[in-house]
């Protein structure tokens, strides 16, 4: 499914940059190709000012200076004196260059309806155009008119297109080369940069189906002890029923608790994990706590001794009851894991603006390699998978409510064994 979701999220990726990217590339191409076409017929019109105003200043135009002229401006040069056609280029290769050159001058009469008069405002006038011949081959145009004596002179010159079209289409390749190492490396880079995205949701999907796993296992177990207690307590004599009831009483409580216990993570995962938050006397809560666990400690036969601050302490800005579930998730493992005779330990102190509750333990201890794992679901260590009650969900609950509260939980050793978790609340 991540398979499918990957690929498409490629092609949607990739696609929406390659279409930008290549209108882009369109755009500037057509721009840049409109200038250099722009610049070229401004180049074209500048020498043939500089034409128009040279032959105005000769009295005889020469065949040696418009050879020059062709030469130099790779031009094709043909005259009309009176209308009447009297020079043709002599170095043209085009194949009909007469036809051409008519085709030329029937063009500019038809596009600029000017008639074969002097020019009356100026001593001569120009006009250049863009010329395209029967064989589709394209031209710089220009027309001169001018008066020589009592004679009109008209001199086409045309400059074909051809190297500004090489131009273009070079200016294209190399674009075309671009884009494609462009879009190679986009595509590259955009199934790298999705996958990288789908990472957390696809290691999340993979989370919920742990959890859904290690959930249904966990309830199935108290289930069964309840479905086969179900099944003696109908055949038991009347005075065996109620070791029946009390088993099937424990385990629903068992699976009441474990089901609490998802509740309170599928809700924090929903962000609904709810916080109210109130002014809280921490070293009563936790004295609280004290109390709540000092029977159980007994019924292990171990020491429970609690340690608060003598001087008054500001009041803590937290939800109490969830403050008190962090505690009670704490004591619980440090007596259930801590063999008869051992000690537990709960402290308070206050420093540089944190409140530090501590459970300190001389117990079993956790290996190193398991101080990380423990926070995470379900998660249990060989040493502690007898322990009755315990499902492996207790930390995750307690760090998320410790996280909500903008605080840090850590477990580190209790000099001499054991393990001591240690609790940062910030001072509000
Ligand atoms: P559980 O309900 O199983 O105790 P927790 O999430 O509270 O679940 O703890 C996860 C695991 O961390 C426990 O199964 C146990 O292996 C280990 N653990 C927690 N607290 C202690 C402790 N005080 N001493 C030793 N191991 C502990």
């Amino acid at each position: 499914m991540f398979k499918k979701v990957h690929f498409r999220l490629t092609l949607m990726c990739g696609g929406i940059t390659t279409l930008i990217l290549v209108i882009m590339t369109l755009g500037y191409l057509y721009i840049s190709e409109k200038n250099l076409k722009d610049t070229q017929l401004l180049s074209f019109r500048n020498n043939m000012n500089t034409v128009t105003a040279n032959l105005e200043q000769q009295s005889v135009i020469t065949h040696e200076w418009l050879s020059k002229l062709e030469d130099n401006g790779k031009y094709m040069i043909f005259l009309m004196d009176n209308d009447i056609p009297f020079l043709f280029n002599s170095r043209s290769t085009h194949a009909d260059v007469e036809e051409l050159y008519t085709a030329a001058f029937a063009y500019y009469r038809n596009s600029f309806s000017i008639e074969m008069t002097a020019p009356s405002l100026y001593h001569s006038i120009h006009t250049e155009f863009i010329f395209s011949s029967a064989s589709k081959e394209e031209y710089y145009a220009s027309v001169i008119t001018l008066e020589k004596g009592k004679n009109i002179l008209q001199m086409l010159v045309l400059s074909p297109l051809t190297p500004v079209k090489e131009q273009l289409f070079n200016q294209r390749l190399l674009f075309l080369g671009i884009i494609s190492f462009v879009l190679i490396i986009l595509w590259i880079l955009s199934y790298a940069f999705t996958k990288i995205l789908l990472r957390p949701i696809e290691e999340n999907r993979k989370n919920q189906i742990q959890f859904v796993a290690s959930a249904s296992h966990e309830l199935r177990t108290p289930l069964a002890v309840i479905l086969s207690c179900l099944e003696s307590f109908k055949q038991a004599p009347e005075n065996k029923k109620e070791t029946f009831l009390n088993i099937i009483e424990s385990e629903s409580r068992r699976m009441s608790t474990l089901v609490d216990d998802m509740l309170d993570l599928s809700r924090s995962d929903n962000h609904s994990f709810s916080i109210e938050k109130e002014s809280v006397e921490l070293d009563t809560l936790l004295l609280n706590s004290y109390e709540a666990f000092e029977p159980m400690a007994k019924e292990k036969n171990l020491t429970l001794s609690i340690y608060l601050p003598e001087a008054a302490l500001p009041l803590c800005i937290c939800d109490r009851n969830r403050i008190r579930q962090v505690t009670a998730i704490l004591l619980h493992n440090a007596v259930s894991y801590t063999p008869a005779g051992g000690t537990v330990s709960l402290s308070l102190h206050l420093k540089k603006k944190h409140f530090f509750i501590t459970v300190i333990d001389t117990g079993i201890g956790i290996p190193d390699d398991e101080k990380e794992k423990i926070f995470h679901r379900f998660y249990r260590s060989e040493k502690s998978r007898s322990a009755k009650g315990h499902f492996g969900l207790g930390l995750c609950i307690a760090s998320e409510i410790v996280k909500a509260h903008n605080g840090t939980i850590e477990v580190i050793d209790t000099p001499g064994g054991g393990s001591t978790f240690k609790v940062r609340l910030p001072v509000l």
